[in-house]
């Protein structure tokens, strides 16, 4: 079996949840991190560690606002706790982060983080600031175990499963580096520099489910970072099975890469339609709104000169999506070194977007940004990680 072919895993041999999952204790200390256990999940642990039962809840509460208000590392520092109690805190837990190896700024003021967890490996980070918002792009999985041929992740293997420590930690790196966590005292700030999450780095969300979902559960929880699901946004590449629970049980917004109107075209783009195809999609995405509550879904759909980009897949696009609420959002297509394709012409782009529109949806096209750092969509990759695809092999999937 080539590379390619044992990278093309979920086609026929879908990854599981817990696979790839490393143990919440951190390798180098031996101690429990706090970043990323849900509530019950920090109950349980601090019960193990000695907490009395009856008071559990309410020091989950106590630890949680120092941690996720205010932003605080230190368990000495958390002052309505206990002497002692702080030190046996300490004992067996940390507040750990991942570690910002780079920070680079682009000319457009987008910040790209390449951050280093346990193991060594590598994940990117986005901030996109916008005049009245900032957009966090989080990671959920060192590289990707599906093969989408115009994704930069794509080319590279799965390495492991991102923790929802992990997962929220980017969050919090990105508000330390930001400076956005409040200041005792200070006159509380509405406006929010991470005021919207997306879902849209390395790696394909829903193969890493009950962590995405235990990390979202840290971010939306209002007496922390407090973001409300309407400002998270999930984009999958179709993970059919798993799009009612999304729904069900965290609710946030969802984004989903169509890229193609027909099954043969979206067969080579998105591989993944091999297993759930484009009516199975539909079908999921119909549930969705009613299901989390929640508005239109996205549907994003990048721009492959010569490939998807044609008047007809326009037109096929509003036939297929019809009676589900939506937005289109048309991704110029972002080269990167190798890669098989070439965006299509502004004109194409804004003739694609002129028929969407005209049907009444909402079209934008998405400005790429943070090019000149290669943090745009789907630019994303820890150059560091080995085993990589061959050009050829990228190419002879593009061509398949
Ligand atoms: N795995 C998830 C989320 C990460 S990708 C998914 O596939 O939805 C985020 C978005 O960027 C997806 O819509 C993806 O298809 C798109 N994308 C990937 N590579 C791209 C590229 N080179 N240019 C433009 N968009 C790209
Ligand atoms: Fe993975 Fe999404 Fe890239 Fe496809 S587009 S390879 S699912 S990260």
């Amino acid at each position: 079996m080539t590379q390619a072919a044992t990278n093309a895993a979920p086609a026929s041999a879908p990854i599981t949840q817990d696979v790839l999952t490393i143990p919440r204790k951190l390798p180098e200390t031996g101690r429990v991190n706090i970043i990323g256990l849900t509530r019950e999940e920090l109950r349980e642990a601090l019960i193990a560690a000695g907490t009395p039962e009856k008071q559990a809840r309410m020091r989950v509460g106590q630890i949680w606002q120092w941690v996720y208000h205010w932003g605080l590392r230190d368990f000495a520092q958390m002052t309505n706790l206990a002497k002692d109690y702080r030190a046996l805190l300490a004992q067996a837990f940390d507040i750990s982060l991942p570690e910002i190896v780079t920070r680079q700024v682009s000319a457009d003021g987008t910040r790209k983080y390449l951050l280093r967890i346990a193991g060594g490996h590598e994940v990117e980070t986005v901030y996109i600031p916008e005049e009245t918002r900032g957009t966090l792009c989080i990671s959920s999985q060192v590289g990707c175990t599906l093969t989408c041929s115009f994704c930069h992740t794509g080319t590279q293997k799965l390495v492991r499963n991102l923790t929802a420590g992990e997962i929220v930690g980017q969050v919090m790196v990105a508000r330390d580096d930001l400076g956005e966590w409040p200041q005792p005292g200070a006159p509380r700030d509405e406006t929010r520099l991470v005021s919207n999450v997306v879902l849209m780095g390395m790696g394909e969300p829903l193969y890493n489910f009950d962590n995405v979902r235990n990390a979202m559960k840290v971010v939306m929880d209002g007496e922390g970072i407090s973001l409300s699901r309407r400002r998270i946004t999930l984009s999958t590449s179709g993970i059919v099975p798993e799009i009612a629970k999304t729904a069900e049980e965290i609710g946030c917004l969802l984004a989903v890469s169509f890229h193609a109107t027909t099954d043969e075209t979206r067969d080579r783009l998105v591989p993944v339609n091999k297993k759930w195809n484009i009516e199975k999609l539909l079908g999921a995405l119909r549930e969705y709104p009613r299901l989390s509550n929640s508005e239109r879904i996205t549907f994003e759909y990048v721009m492959l000169d010569g490939v998807n980009d044609s008047d007809d897949d326009a037109r096929r696009l509003l036939r297929l999506i019809r009676g589900i609420p939506a937005k289109i959002n048309l991704i110029p297509f972002n080269e990167w070194p190798g890669a098989p394709y070439k965006r299509s012409s502004w004109e194409r782009i804004e003739s694609f977007a002129d028929i969407v529109h005209k049907a009444g949806y909402a079209s934008p096209i998405r400005t790429p940004r943070g090019e000149d750092i290669m943090a745009a969509c789907g630019q994303l990759k820890s150059a560091t990680e080995r085993g990589r695809k061959s050009r050829a092999e990228i190419a002879a999937e593009a061509r398949a």
